[in-house]
């Protein structure tokens, strides 16, 4: 049995203007679970993760965070509320320092300078190399130590939730086993992540739980286990859907 909800839907469905992408969707993520939203490019991924943060209005159906019905809710509403959204791309201020981006990641938060700074120093344990370029542009980082970046920028917030688009995209193999191991040890800390991501075995051993999307629709859900010998899933992936 899967625990308490952190985050669920309930017949989401989400466009642009009248296109609709994401149609009636039920997904969940329990209170410190990792789950995953597998998909082929175009299935509507990333358009369902926009409607849960509220970057796009859903137009049919429900988001539930905390148990709380989000809409009417802005964005940046639920930031504070303890969602966190890593957009794919690495969205980080690029002409900003290392120090800097961490910073304008907590500055909706009221905390005193003492507390913002023992959350750079926890995120910077968390990614140490973070620390040694702490005073440099984040526009000179390498593409793996953006893609930190952006995840540090919103663990500074000490989520309960954190969803990441794609972090892996672009990263060499070893940087890729590198976000995962961080988001192992976040999840450790009892966060829940919903982790969108096209490395589909190396996402499969680390969450508990997964959902696949095609075409806008939940196609299959269940465990690692039991998503790893489903025919819907092998065919997804061998592009034959
Ligand atoms: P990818 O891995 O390529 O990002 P995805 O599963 O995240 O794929 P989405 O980016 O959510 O898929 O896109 C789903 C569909 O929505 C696609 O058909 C895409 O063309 C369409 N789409 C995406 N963004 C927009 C937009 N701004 N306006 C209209 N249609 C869009």
């Amino acid at each position: 049995s899967r625990p308490a909800a952190a985050l669920q839907t309930v017949d989401l469905s989400v466009g642009y203007g009248p296109v609709a992408v994401v149609q009636r969707v039920a997904l969940q993520v329990g209170k410190g679970e990792a789950v995953a939203l597998l998909g082929a490019n175009g299935a509507g991924k990333s358009t369902l993760l926009k409607g849960l943060s509220g970057l796009l209005k859903p137009s049919a159906g429900k988001v539930l965070f905390g148990g709380v019905e989000t809409q009417g809710l802005a964005a940046e509403a639920l930031v504070t509320r303890g969602m966190a959204h890593v957009a794919e791309g690495r969205r980080i201020f690029r002409r900003e320092t290392v120090l800097d981006n961490l910073l304008l990641g907590m500055y909706r938060l009221k905390l005193s300078p003492g507390e913002r700074d023992s959350r750079c120093e926890e995120v910077f344990t968390l990614f140490p190399v973070l620390k040694q370029k702490a005073g440099l542009l984040a526009g000179g980082l390498s593409g793996g130590q953006q893609q930190m970046l952006a995840i540090a920028q919103a663990l500074v917030r000490k989520p309960s939730l954190v969803m990441l688009d794609e972090p892996s995209v672009g990263l060499a193999p070893n940087l890729v086993e590198e976000v995962f191991r961080t988001l192992e040890t976040v999840r450790a800390q009892g966060v829940a992540v919903l982790l969108v991501e096209q490395v589909v075995e190396r996402t499969l051993e680390f969450v508990d739980y997964a959902y696949l999307l095609q075409n806008g629709r939940v196609t299959a859900t269940g465990t690692p286990a039991e998503l790893a010998g489903s025919d819907v899933v092998q065919r997804a992936y061998l592009g034959e859907a």
